[in-house]
């Protein structure tokens, strides 16, 4: 009896063990090795960085999609059901970086000096990427930018240059390492002077790339229809529009570009490492342009969406959405001219970038044409004063000129050493909290990239 009892138990014991065998399989976070529990197992990574987008810039647009736009910002959505951290990214040779050296750091997962792209401490012996890293393991490659997609962020996981602006070489590197998905704009950087590109080698990488077996597109529509394993979409021969600009242009959106990125990368079994970029949130901030910078971070989120849609359908997918730094130290301040705070209904009037303002003003306008010009794209009226001084000046004198009706201030032209926050969801995102700094976030990806392959 007591025999028949144990082998019963037994079979029921083998019968468990055999309905849970596939379940066990597919549990992504939690499986035992022989050291333990080992966590972050990700067959997918989706890096997001929000260029330049301080925790104000969050702040500003959280506000903005509340109470304008009656909606949750995505990111929300995912520090609410992932994991937050305070993050910090000063340089071996600065407290405030630029984007080089932060996107190495987060690459590369060491400290650097300024203004270089996937070098190590000395700056010049390449690091081996993240990018790198997935590539070597089989799994699908993407870059994706709304800024030039050899600008420092996306260079410095895909390419090895000493100083930034040597955008040539970056151009050619991403296509020699084979990144299946590169989308931005910069198509200066893949033509030769004699076809208007800005390449002395004389090469044309557009060419090139169709040899090496990438479909090329340059608008919207084209990328739509685009199929195939290895793309190269390139919108702009320089930076592609703000996103409150864009509609009057052929370019995609960075949702749309993300979602034709997860499609063509999500078709390698192996997996696939991603670094999707809002890299205009930089520039607009850099022009202390308060309503650029707010529609900017909104499309940024609006591709967190699409990523996070992606991580539901595909569990196994660390997604990390941070910045490289702050841009502009933007303070959401006390007051403007007719409200308590920002002027949000102010800031959903403004129709243009302060750049598209400038071209539209030209060169010596009169006071008049400023006042006519400013309230056709914002709505704004300001005084003949302010048109006078606006007039005599430049960029910032108008965004100086209109801050006050905005209610949005800056403490600078340039980069801060503001903290930032990173957060995500998904296997891996378990060491996502606490104090970090961007070097860690390598590790992290690292971690999750290498567990259980
Ligand atoms: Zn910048």
């Amino acid at each position: 009896m007591e025999r028949q009892s144990r082998i019963r138990t037994l079979v029921l014991l083998l019968a468990i063990g055999i309905l849970l065998a596939p379940v066990l399989a597919g549990c992504a976070t939690q499986f035992v090795g022989p050291g333990g529990p080992v966590r972050g197992q990700a067959r997918n990574i989706i890096l997001m960085v929000g260029d330049g987008m301080g925790p104000s810039h969050f702040g500003a647009a959280w506000l903005y999609s509340n109470r304008i736009l009656g909606k949750e910002l995505r990111m929300v959505e995912v520090m609410k059901s992932g994991r937050t951290a305070y993050v910090v990214n000063d340089t071996a040779d600065a407290i405030v970086t630029e984007s080089a050296a932060a996107a190495t750091q987060i690459a590369c997962g060491v400290k650097v000096a300024a203004q270089v792209v996937g070098m190590g401490p000395d700056g010049k012996t390449p690091c081996k990427t993240i990018l790198e890293t997935a590539r070597e393991k089989g799994m699908a490659t993407g870059l994706v930018t709304t800024s030039g997609i050899t600008d420092a962020t996306p260079a410095a996981f895909a390419a090895h240059v000493e100083h930034r602006s040597d955008e040539a070489s970056v151009a050619a590197q991403e296509l020699q390492l084979g990144v299946d998905v590169l989308f931005g704009g910069r198509k200066q950087f893949f033509l030769p002077e004699s076809t208007g590109g800005k390449r002395k080698d004389g090469r044309d990488l557009i060419e090139e790339a169709h040899k090496a077996g990438y479909v090329v597109v340059g608008t919207a529509s084209e990328l739509k229809q685009a199929t195939g394993g290895k793309i190269l979409g390139l919108f702009n021969m320089g930076n592609m529009a703000y996103e409150i600009d864009r509609a009057k242009t052929a370019e995609p959106s960075l949702a749309e570009m993300t979602v034709k990125t997860l499609e063509v990368l999500a078709q390698n079994p192996k997996g696939f490492f991603a670094m999707i970029e809002g890299g205009r949130i930089d520039h607009a901030a850099h022009q202390n342009d308060a309503a650029g910078t707010i529609r900017d971070v909104l499309a940024f989120d609006e591709a967190v969406g699409v990523a996070l849609e992606f991580q539901r359908w595909d569990p196994d997918t660390l997604l990390i959405v941070t910045a490289d730094h702050e841009t502009g130290g933007m303070a959401l301040i006390g007051h403007s001219k007719k409200h308590v705070g920002m002027d949000l209904f102010a800031i959903q009037k403004v129709q243009s970038s302060l750049e598209r303002i400038l071209e539209a003003l030209g060169k010596n306008p009169t006071s008049e044409n400023v006042r006519d010009v400013v309230e056709k794209h914002t709505a704004i009226g300001i005084t003949e004063e302010e048109a006078r001084l606006a007039a005599n000046d430049a960029l910032h004198t108008l965004a100086s000129v209109l801050q006050p009706y905005l209610g949005v201030g800056w403490a600078s032209q340039g980069h801060t050493a503001s903290p930032l926050f990173a957060f995500g969801s998904g296997p891996g995102s378990e060491d996502l909290v606490g104090f970090r700094h961007n070097t860690e976030l390598f590790r992290i990806m690292k971690t999750a990239l290498e567990a259980g392959r």
